[in-house]
């Protein structure tokens, strides 16, 4: 309703200001004679003209012929004087002046104009949250599209099926929220949906609204939380304010975490600006009964850092997760994204969706986007190829290619025999997920790349796995040991990560046999414990056990690398001559040179 009263408003502006144009410019009737005021008196003297109009000091009149004159006299009231001695028969008239609605609106001009432009930045300004604060000072900032406009449907939605059929009792519900209550149905009031970013949080939340028809309100958590104290609570009231006059209606809050953390949890102190914000989240939650036809959507990714006090009954009781799309998940998703964008007839979804494990509905919506781009920037009016998607994926795992920095042919040595490396240990182990790209086209930080996907889904890990990825890992530090007999700072990421990993084997998942089946997770205790949970003397083992853990995997790595030398060093040429080479690429390589 907004826009159309916006747009309104301005076709009016524009009308108006065409009006006025129109009159400025009008052009008198240009048949008119000028003739100058001696000659006019000369001819009155004559008796040529018999009568005339005047209308201020303008003069026109019309001889035998039909022509008309026209003539301006000097302001003096004498003028007439001799006109009415010669017999001249004068008609005299009001000055015309403009209509009276052109006048007023000609002095209001600069007014509307202010106001309109007042108007137009301070909405703009509220909706993306920027410039207008200062009129949006502790108004909720949630942004309403009607129900009709959410124009988002289940169908949109692809792979979470199990989420979709947990919620479409709510969309019933908001349907027609009488039915449930004289049923005496007890409605969730908050439900909270959590996963991973990017699995369609959001798109699910708005699809409800969308199939229910009705408004959809959105904030994020991190809006409520602002500098000023005493912001956000008032923001939280707006908010359910606005929402209980538009009932029914969704109200949906994204990364709740923001506001809703743990109380005593996290960095250094309260904060209290944060809990006063979920204190009055939780006192109007309470404050409304389910049905009066209000719903309260939370997304999250962190749903275990989230306080206990938000998931009790009457709250955010009902839990949905949303997990990460499956092979089949993926492939409808792809679909989904496919249908606004023109595909080539070589493309199979399938074949997609099982290279893409990992990935989430956003970075296939990403991937496919991405496609279409490409498409596009060629502007030859193809279509989306297999190769053009396998590009795309490239660019959304990777980050895009930075081929304009400028890399020392030192350098590209080291960083070629370090990813073949990293590739030639992956490939070498067995068990290991199969090695599907190697490059040392620089992308984001990393100089470059070595892509494993694993065959499948995995949803848990074995040690051997683990102690396989601990050589990948290492397999590029050692390389350049082994070539170059030195080594430099390009592994200092690997090393963060193996450490990383070791650890977690030792202290979290049971995985060392010198500390057994214990896990240490709190090894670095919540802020305000007192003192450390673990003893010097277990904290000494577990250094000792992730040693002799990164140890071991240093050793087999060392002995695959030294013992495939000359492949190493032929994977190495590879890489530096074509700087990306794929698994077809390396079976060659490693069936010449062994
Ligand atoms: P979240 O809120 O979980 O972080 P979003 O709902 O914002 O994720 O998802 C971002 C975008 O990714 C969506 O707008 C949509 O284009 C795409 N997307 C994510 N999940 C799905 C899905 N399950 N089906 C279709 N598209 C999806
Ligand atoms: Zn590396």
């Amino acid at each position: 309703m907004k826009y159309f009263y916006k747009n309104l408003s301005i076709w009016l502006i524009i009308g108006l200001i065409g009006i006025v144009l129109i009159n400025v410019f009008k052009k008198p009737p240009d048949d008119i004679i000028h003739v100058n005021y001696t000659d006019f008196l000369k001819r009155i003297d004559q008796g040529v003209i018999p009568d005339i109009k005047m209308e201020g000091n303008v003069i026109t009149w019309t001889n035998s012929n039909g022509e008309s004159f026209k003539t301006v006299s000097p302001d003096n009231p004498t003028t007439v004087a001799p006109l009415l001695k010669s017999g001249v028969n004068i008609e005299v008239r009001e000055p015309k002046k403009p209509h009276w609605f052109l006048q007023t609106f000609l002095s209001w001009v600069p007014f509307l104009l202010i106001i309109f432009l007042w108007f137009f930045f301070t909405q703009q300004g509220g909706e993306k949250g920027g410039g207008g604060k200062a009129m949006a000072f502790g108004k909720s900032r949630a942004r309403l599209i009607d129900g009709q406009e959410s124009k988002i449907k289940f169908k949109d939605v692809a792979g979470v099926d199990e989420a979709k059929d947990e919620l479409v009792e709510i969309v019933d519900f908001l349907k027609d929220p009488s039915r449930f209550s004289e049923a005496g149905a007890r409605i969730p009031k908050g439900v909270l949906l959590y996963g991973e970013p990017g699995t369609g949080k959001t798109l699910l939340a708005k699809a409800i609204a969308g199939e229910a028809g009705v408004p959809f309100f959105s904030i994020s958590g991190s809006n409520f939380v602002e500098m000023y104290v005493g912001i956000g609570a008032s923001r939280v009231r707006d908010l359910f304010k606005e929402g209980k006059k538009k009932a029914p209606c969704i109200i949906f809050i994204d990364e709740i975490d923001a506001v809703g953390r743990h109380r005593s949890a996290g960095g250094g102190g309260g904060n209290d600006e944060r809990e006063q914000t979920l204190n009055q989240l939780l006192v109007e939650m309470d404050g409304f009964e389910g049905n009066e036809g209000v719903i309260i959507i939370a997304a999250t990714n962190r749903q275990d850092i989230l306080d206990p006090a938000l998931l009790r009954p009457g709250r955010f009781d009902r839990q949905v997760m949303v997990p990460l799309p499956d092979v089949g998940g993926r492939e409808q998703i792809l679909k989904v994204h496919a249908q606004k964008i023109q595909v080539h007839s070589d493309v199979n979804w399938k074949i997609i969706a099982k290279g893409t494990p990992g990935f989430s509905g956003a970075e296939l919506a990403n991937m496919v986007n991405e496609a279409a781009l490409m498409v596009a920037r060629k502007g030859d009016g193809g279509k989306v190829t297999m190769d053009i998607i396998e590009k795309a994926k490239d660019k959304v795992m990777m980050g895009a290619e930075r081929r304009s920095l400028i890399i020392t042919d030192k350098e590209k040595k080291i960083t070629a025999c370090h990813e073949a490396g990293h590739a030639l240990t992956a490939w070498m182990l067995p068990g290991a997920d199969p090695v599907h790209k190697v490059t040392i086209i620089p992308r984001g930080k990393a100089l470059g790349l070595t892509m494993q996907l694993p065959e499948e889904d995995k949803l848990s890990h074995s040690k051997s796995y683990l102690f396989n990825n601990l050589c990948i890992l290492l397999g590029g530090r050692i390389a350049e040991e082994l070539a170059f007999g030195d080594v430099t700072t390009g592994a200092g990421n690997d090393i963060d990560r193996v450490s990383d990993l070791a650890r977690k084997m030792v202290c979290e998942w049971g995985m060392s046999e010198e500390i057994g089946t214990i896990t240490f997770k709190s090894a670095s205790p919540a802020p305000g414990y007192p003192g450390p949970l673990i003893s010097e003397a277990t904290a000494k083992e577990i250094d000792g056990a992730v040693k002799s853990l990164i140890n071991s995997a240093y050793e087999t790595t060392k002995k695959i690398l030294s013992g495939n030398r000359k492949i190493l060093d032929a994977m190495t040429q590879a890489l530096l001559d074509h700087e990306t080479i794929i698994t077809e690429d390396i079976k060659k390589i490693v069936k010449e040179n062994s």
